[in-house]
């Protein structure tokens, strides 16, 4: 029986990935929702190959855009964040693949894991936002949770079958995160606060959409995995250790008591996560090139430096302050990154900016999940006026 499918955030990269491995196992999955925000044209085409029963926007006048690309098909089309959840919901759904950006991606993958579906969960701003919440619903429905983040599921699969987040019992002692350490990891400290949205963007291993590139070379999106990796494998902030690991074929790592380390290994390719989530527990083909070893010839280690990336301390910080803190940093994240691609800030305003908003937005409430909407909120806010202020200052 192939598995239903509904994909959200299909135009972008992840889920354009999705849809490659999807087209080459036809029989085992069936796309039945997809979802975009603003290419259109893009998602039209997905849906005369793929032939989905829903295509979802979010804002009407692009529904209707999309419509009439539509009409001499099946496919019906629904906008707004409802229908969103709706897709996500249905009886029919197997599996939801949560690859929208950002903490948009937050209120669908919570009703995925509300409708006990299958939830691949490649938005880590969920985590970082409500953590706590997202997982309890995770339990709480009896949904299936797997990481499409290619480090947490390299975890995942070096982790025992049966792993319950009892890291004593199963013998734990540490997870090693890797991080490439992007395209900054050498430079010039000194150099930093002339650095370019195209330098920043541009990725040595891997190809992303914009937001999670720039938080690679921050490596901001380390911190918010370090946080992803303590909600998903209940790990201490203690037993996550970062490693940089410039050539991204090791994508993580477990450690056990008895100094085992288990590694998950392949060619850096989103397709390999990708799979082995939509296929678990079998495996199916995902177009990736065989791992050449003997032609890499060196896989190399370095400890990360928290003085030329401030944003992965600041990450840790927030974690072990825990509440509302990690909201916080995570909405401040993206405003302060939106105006670094906007040429409003520079590079080093992202760190100093989220410095500043932690600073000031310590020990909100987060007792349930509208006071982390709160906290969003807030930092948006606070994040927004230390933008303004700084990009004024700059333009006199
Ligand atoms: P992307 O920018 O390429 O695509 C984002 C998708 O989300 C698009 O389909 C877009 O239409 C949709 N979207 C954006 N804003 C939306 C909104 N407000 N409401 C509804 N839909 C919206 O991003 P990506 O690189 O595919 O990353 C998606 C998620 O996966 C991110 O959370 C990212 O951190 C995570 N992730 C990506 C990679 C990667 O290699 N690209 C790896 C690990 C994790
Ligand atoms: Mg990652």
């Amino acid at each position: 029986m192939a598995k239903n499918l509904t994909i959200l955030g299909a135009t972008g990269t992840i889920g354009v990935n999705t849809l490659d491995v999807v087209a080459r196992n036809p029989e085992k999955f069936r796309v039945v929702a997809l979802t975009g925000q603003n290419q259109i044209e893009k998602l039209a085409l997905q849906c005369r190959q793929f032939q989905p029963r829903y295509a979802v926007v979010l804002e009407s006048d692009k529904a209707s855009a999309l419509q009439a690309l539509l009409t001499d098909t099946a496919t019906e089309v629904l906008a707004g964040m409802e229908a969103l959840e709706f897709v996500c919901a249905l009886p029919e759904i197997d599996t939801v693949m949560a690859a929208i950006v950002g903490s948009a991606g937050l209120r669908p993958a919570l009703a995925a894991a509300r409708a006990g579906k299958r939830v691949l969960l490649a938005n880590k701003e969920t985590l970082v936002m409500a953590g706590r919440f997202f997982m309890e619903a995770v339990r709480g429905h009896g949904a299936t949770l797997l990481p499409i983040d290619s480090e947490h599921n390299a975890i995942f699969q070096s982790l025992p079958a049966n792993y319950d987040g009892d890291s004593a019992r199963h013998g734990v002692r540490r997870i090693l995160l890797t991080a490439s350490g992007g395209p900054f990891r050498t430079r010039a400290v000194e150099t930093l606060k002339a650095v370019t949205p195209e330098e920043a963007v541009a990725h040595p291993n891997w190809v992303m959409g914009k937001k999670i590139s720039v938080d690679s070379a921050s490596m901001m999106n380390k911190g918010l995995e370090v946080i992803e990796a303590h909600w998903l494998f209940n790990a201490r902030p203690e037993q996550i250790e970062v490693v940089i690991h410039p050539q991204s074929i090791v994508h993580s790592m477990v450690e056990y008591l008895d100094g085992s380390v288990l590694a998950q290994l392949s060619n850096p390719d989103m397709r390999t996560p990708i799979a082995h989530s939509l296929a678990y527990p079998e495996r199916v083909e995902a177009g990736v090139n065989w791992l050449d070893l003997a032609k890499l010839g060196s896989l190399t280690f370095e400890a990360p430096d928290f003085a030329r990336f401030p944003c992965l301390k600041l990450a840790y910080q927030a974690l072990a302050a825990g509440g509302a803190a990690t909201a916080v940093l995570n909405a401040a994240n993206e405003v302060a990154v939106a105006a670094f691609l906007d040429r409003r800030i520079p590079y080093l305003g992202i760190a100093a900016s989220l410095e500043s908003v932690l600073g000031r937005l310590t020990g909100l409430p987060a007792e349930s999940l509208e006071d982390l909407m709160a906290a969003d909120a807030a930092a948006r806010r606070e994040a927004q006026t230390w933008v303004d202020r700084e990009s004024g200052m700059a333009s006199r």
